[in-house]
């Protein structure tokens, strides 16, 4: 529904899944006096287009995924640029540095350049254009090593990534121990920010780290009461990631889901939980990735959803959930799974979220992340594990999804005059696909 007023709909389904995403609900910093600001105040996710910078004094408050990008972006056109940067943070080097650099046609440019010769070849022969893709591919899985604080992958990374920081920043080597963090690389968003380092360099960018006490009118005042004026402030502060965020979704006894998870994020694999039945949802607790590839996870958790609505569809049930004691076991084995990760390191990261334990006591959990690479999402999603749900049936039969002993293709002849046409033809092949596999004898298997 894409209503142009709001406007109270009432709607009915026997399941409810939510795609709302979990990076969309930008927020403002609480600082002190932030909307009092007469100049530009803008966040990185929800920018004026028609802003110019052009020669203007901006400040840049945070140094996060979208603060590492925008700094780049506007340091060659303003006239003074203030990042102001609340915590240390690694800058990787770029993934696949060295095949991104052979295909981008100038220096300018970050962005990738295909041949066409390239794709001539990939369009002609699809196994080199497979290899092609597994060679990325597999530098990305392997950085899920890297969130094993003892692994040598770790310590070998961590050693290269300050190396590379130090090298970028050698310009302004007073600014190295005010960037170049304590904790572990991967403890928060790892990005690899082309042109960051080297622009926080530039003579007119100032990197201030010590914490904004208050806004005016024209500036911003830090703690330690030194004032700078600028013409337009930029929010680059992220967005709203508590597990209690969002419409009210309410289960059995009237129980709020916000409210739940803010207690404590319980899922069953991140996408169900119990006392909610026939409810799911596509980045839950617990199922982000912080060092592997998402996409294929949620792809997993979709094709992990529609089993149970095929079940659902044809099997006499009417409602399922996930059992109580398997919500608990997943969630409690998350708690433990991370004690032995780069993530439970001290550092400020929208992975992590206040919540309760397992004995109720409010802490700091990792409440975010998938507990495991993304190799193993994808196989611990490919089948469903039917012992872990509670379903009820439609009509109190058990046995009901063995349905009259026909089946719908069968039914169907009585409705079809003749065998030619498109619905014909879905009749024959619903019962005759059997077939459809069928290899000779001396064909090789
Ligand atoms: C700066 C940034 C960089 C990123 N980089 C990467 C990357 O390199 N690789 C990667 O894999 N991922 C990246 N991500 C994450 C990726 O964008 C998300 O994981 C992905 O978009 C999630 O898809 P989604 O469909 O679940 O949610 P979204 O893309 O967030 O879509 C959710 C939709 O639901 C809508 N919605 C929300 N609430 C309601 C409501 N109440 N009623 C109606 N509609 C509603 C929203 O408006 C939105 O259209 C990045 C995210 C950000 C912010």
């Amino acid at each position: 529904l894409d209503l142009p007023q709001p406007e109270l709909v009432e709607d009915e389904a026997d399941v409810f899944i939510t795609g709302t995403g979990l990076l969309n609900q930008w927020k403002w910093p609480t600082i002190d006096g932030l909307h009092n600001f007469k100049g530009v105040l803008l966040h990185t996710a929800n920018w004026d287009d028609t802003f110019d910078p052009t020669d203007k004094s901006v400040a840049i408050i945070g140094a996060g995924s979208s603060g590492i990008q925008v700094v780049p972006a506007l340091a060659s056109k303003v006239k003074a640029m203030h990042h102001y940067v609340r915590g240390k943070t690694w800058i990787s080097n770029q993934l696949s540095e060295d095949i991104l650099k052979a295909g981008t046609s100038d220096n300018e440019r970050t962005n990738f350049d295909y041949h066409e010769s390239e794709k001539e070849l990939w369009k002609a022969d699809r196994r080199s254009y497979i290899e092609y893709r597994k060679s990325l591919e597999f530098r990305l899985q392997g950085q899920y090593e890297i969130t094993r604080p003892d692994s040598l992958r770790h310590i070998t990374a961590r050693a290269n990534y300050e190396k590379s920081m130090r090298e970028r920043l050698k310009m302004k080597p007073e600014i190295i121990g005010k960037l170049i963090p304590d904790f572990p690389p991967l403890c928060k968003r790892l990005t690899p920010g082309p042109g960051y380092l080297e622009a926080l360099t530039a003579s007119h960018v100032e990197l201030i780290t010590q914490s904004i006490a208050h806004i005016d009118a024209e500036g911003i005042t830090t703690s330690e009461g030194v004032r700078r004026p600028v013409d337009a402030i930029i929010c680059a502060t992220g967005f709203d990631t508590s597990p209690g965020q969002g419409f009210p979704i309410y289960g059995r006894d009237g129980v709020n889901l916000r409210e739940k998870y803010a207690a404590r994020p319980k899922t069953y694999l991140s996408l169900c939980t119990d006392n909610f039945p026939n409810f799911f949802q596509s980045l839950g607790p617990h199922a982000f990735q912080g060092a592997g590839n998402l996409l294929i996870m949620m792809e997993a958790i979709h094709k992990y959803m529609a089993k149970i609505l095929r079940r659902l569809a044809y099997g006499n049930i009417r409602t399922i959930e996930p059992k109580q004691k398997q919500v608990e076991s997943f969630t409690n084995y998350c708690d433990e799974y991370f004690q032995n990760t780069v993530y439970n390191a001290d550092c400020v990261s929208w992975y992590k979220s206040v919540v309760s334990n397992i004995s109720g006591e409010k802490t700091q959990r990792v409440t975010a992340l998938w507990p495991g690479s993304s190799t193993h999402a994808v196989h611990a999603l490919e089948s469903v594990k039917w012992e872990d749900f509670n379903m009820e049936t439609c009509d109190g039969n058990d046995f009901g999804w063995f349905g009259n002993g026909g089946t719908v293709a069968e039914n169907g002849l009585n409705h079809v005059a003749s065998l030619d046409g498109e619905e014909a033809a879905h009749i024959v092949e619903a019962l005759t696909w059997y077939l459809n596999g069928t290899r000779y004898l001396h064909e090789p298997l």
